[in-house]
């Protein structure tokens, strides 16, 4: 889809310095967690647009994304302010690494990668299938999403924003055939997933990478 208004229907606080932004779905729109969109809006005069991955397990009638605000940034404040009735304009989705289908998923998350994460990993529980995640931040956002995934039955490991990724992604990963490794986060949190999933035996290049830049 090309430029569609959309609404804002809320705006939540998911944990310090973290917001799900909850968006109406236009008719027709299909898309999978760990898909992006790019959202813009008119931001102090002036046209500003940023890509934002699905973090909610459909799309059904909402969708949503899950922002860490940068209090520098150009986009990640307003939309923290903006209040519900509020229209962007969505393009999208886009980007190859998302959910489809696979009955094992393993998700190694930095940062805002965290969105991704659990939509992921509720949408395979919600299939049938088996969730590990693996997620590093400063401040962990998501907390109830988290805890309720491990109450489903899903692996979960929250680690400290200098914690080494490998000892959990080592437990995370099986190296089973009806397995998918996805990554998401900035720049070199992505290095140092696929260097942890090299050492815990897996298939760095099997697995669906989205590298927030
Ligand atoms: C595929 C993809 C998916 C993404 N998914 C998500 C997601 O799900 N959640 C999420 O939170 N983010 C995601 N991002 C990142 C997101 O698109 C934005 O980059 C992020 O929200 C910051 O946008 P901003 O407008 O708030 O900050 P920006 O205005 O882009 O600024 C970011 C930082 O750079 C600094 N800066 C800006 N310009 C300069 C300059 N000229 N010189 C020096 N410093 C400068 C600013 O001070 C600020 O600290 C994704 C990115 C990609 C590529």
């Amino acid at each position: 889809m090309e430029d569609v208004a959309v609404s804002i229907e809320a705006v939540r606080s998911v944990g310090d310095g973290g917001i799900a932004v909850e968006l109406s779905s236009p008719s027709g729109f299909a898309a999978a967690p760990g898909q992006f969109v790019n959202l813009s809006a008119e931001v102090a005069g002036e046209e500003v647009s940023r890509v934002y991955t699905i973090s909610s397990p459909d799309v059904d009638r909402t969708f949503e994304t899950t922002v860490e605000v940068d209090p520098e940034g150009a986009f990640s404040p307003w939309l923290a302010e903006a209040s519900p009735g509020t229209t962007v304009r969505m393009s999208g989705p886009y980007g190859n690494a998302y959910y489809e289908g696979e009955p094992r998923v393993v998700i190694v998350a930095g940062g805002p990668g965290v969105g991704p994460a659990v939509a992921i990993a509720e949408r395979a529980l919600a299939d049938g299938g088996e969730a590990a995640v693996v997620y590093r931040d400063e401040v962990p956002l998501h907390r109830a999403r988290l805890d309720s995934l491990a109450t489903a039955g899903a692996t979960v490991h929250v680690l400290d924003a200098e914690e080494d990724l490998a000892p959990a992604v080592a437990d995370a990963v099986s190296g089973t055939e009806d397995e998918q490794v996805f990554v998401y986060g900035f720049d070199g949190f992505v290095g140092q997933a696929r260097a942890a999933i090299d050492a815990a035996g897996g298939d760095r290049t099997a697995a669906k990478v989205e590298n927030f830049g």
